[in-house]
């Protein structure tokens, strides 16, 4: 018989049943007052739950698209923004910006590690920048930037905006929009809100919200917040449709977040991070992450010698579980392993006794049970 398919890729994440039950109901005008009502609360409990006194966008997209929101709204053409890159994702923004003719400097970590706040602070200090990007986890190595510690230090430089790309930390690691500093935060439904992609979810604090008046009309239209505000604000007017059965759904995972509370939930995503971390390695494994650096949200897994990449990641797909690839010098040596959102210990239990399965059927010497046993030790703490 075959096993259920488990999603434990970094994105989609698993989907409950009650959020799944939002994306099967009959859709609604958009005009609907129950769906303006819903639509409402949504945005209110999300400026609510991450603490901002801005503003806060929900529009169909995905993760890419609110990156690029992001930079529309608060830069222009010949402005400088300093880019702090741990990986795949945080390069995505070169390209974004050097599009729009934005003058980009990159400081990047060698994959695994963190750029050191200190060197972004004298970076700073050398040249005026409009504007930070920072990935909070580069989910292409499994790095958490250290964004508390960033938006303390970039209190000295009022004029450059914090942009930080959450889309596999929001909902998973430690996020409060004012009180870090963060003048940007963004992300997708897809990971740690364990919701289908479709949605892009975006905080714009006031410096944001000043720095898009101050930048007049831009080139971009459908990411311009100017066009979304007043449909954020009230949500019975018009601009381009909204994705209905997609802000259900984000409507149901910000209740299951609420029932949580964000910090149990933070704190959740901490001990199964350390927890799966520690029965990997246990099980011969090594994470490509410093370990003082290390992502809760997912983990980043170094074969030991003798693994076939595309065989092992067949086994365990044959057995039901799905996980990623690894990417750019990591293809073949890693595989990304998701464990953020609403994944419960079901999940995680059957993850980890399966990629025990998968190790002995690939011939390696494996003591069945040992990855789950640390697991649920931990667990136990
Ligand atoms: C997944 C991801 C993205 C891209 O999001 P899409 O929804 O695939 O466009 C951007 N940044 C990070 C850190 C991601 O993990």
């Amino acid at each position: 018989m075959k096993n259920k398919r488990l999603v434990m890729i970094p994105g989609p994440t698993p989907v409950t049943r009650s959020i799944q039950d939002q994306m099967g109901r009959e859709v609604a005008a958009f005009g609907d007052p129950a769906f303006v009502q819903d639509y409402k609360e949504l945005i209110s409990d999300l400026k609510t739950l991450w603490r901002t006194e801005g503003e806060v966008f929900v529009v169909a997209g995905t993760g890419t698209m609110a990156m690029e929101m992001a930079i529309a709204n608060t830069l222009k053409k010949g402005d400088n923004l300093l880019i702090v890159s741990h990986g795949f994702f945080g390069d995505r923004f070169i390209d974004l910006a050097e599009r729009k003719g934005i003058t980009v400097d990159v400081l990047s970590s060698e994959w695994g590690q963190i750029v050191p706040v200190a060197e972004i602070e004298s970076k700073l200090k050398e040249k005026t920048y409009q504007a930070v990007t920072v990935s909070h986890v580069d989910t292409s190595t499994g790095v958490c930037a250290p964004v508390e510690e960033i938006g303390k230090m970039m209190e000295q430089f009022q004029d450059t905006l914090l942009i930080v790309d959450g889309v596999c930390a929001t909902a998973g690691e430690k996020e409060y929009v004012d009180d870090m500093n963060i003048d940007v935060l963004l992300t997708g439904t897809q990971k740690a809100f364990g919701v289908p992609p479709g949605l892009a979810i975006l905080w714009a604090g006031p410096k944001a919200m000043e720095r898009r008046k101050s930048l007049g009309t831009i080139p971009e239209y459908y990411v311009d917040f100017d066009k979304w505000l007043p449909i954020m604000h009230d949500p019975s007017k018009y601009f381009a449709t909204p994705a209905i059965n997609m802000v259900w759904a984000l409507k149901e995972s910000v209740n299951i977040i609420k029932e949580e509370g964000t910090e149990a939930r933070y704190a959740r995503h901490q001990r199964t991070g350390k927890a799966m971390q520690a029965a990997l390695e246990g099980l011969g494994f090594s994470i490509l992450a410093d370990k003082n650096h290390r992502a809760s949200t997912l983990s980043n897994v170094i074969y030991p010698e003798g693994i076939d990449d595309a065989k092992f990641r067949g086994l365990l797909y044959e057995e039901g579980i799905i996980v990623a690839g690894g990417l750019a010098a990591y293809a073949g040596k890693m595989f990304r392993l998701g464990h953020m959102g609403n994944v419960d210990m079901h999940d995680l239990v059957a993850t980890l006794a399966t990629i025990e399965r998968a190790l002995y059927r690939s011939g390696q010497p494996v003591e069945l049970g040992k990855g789950v046993g640390i697991f649920m030790k931990e667990m136990l703490q």
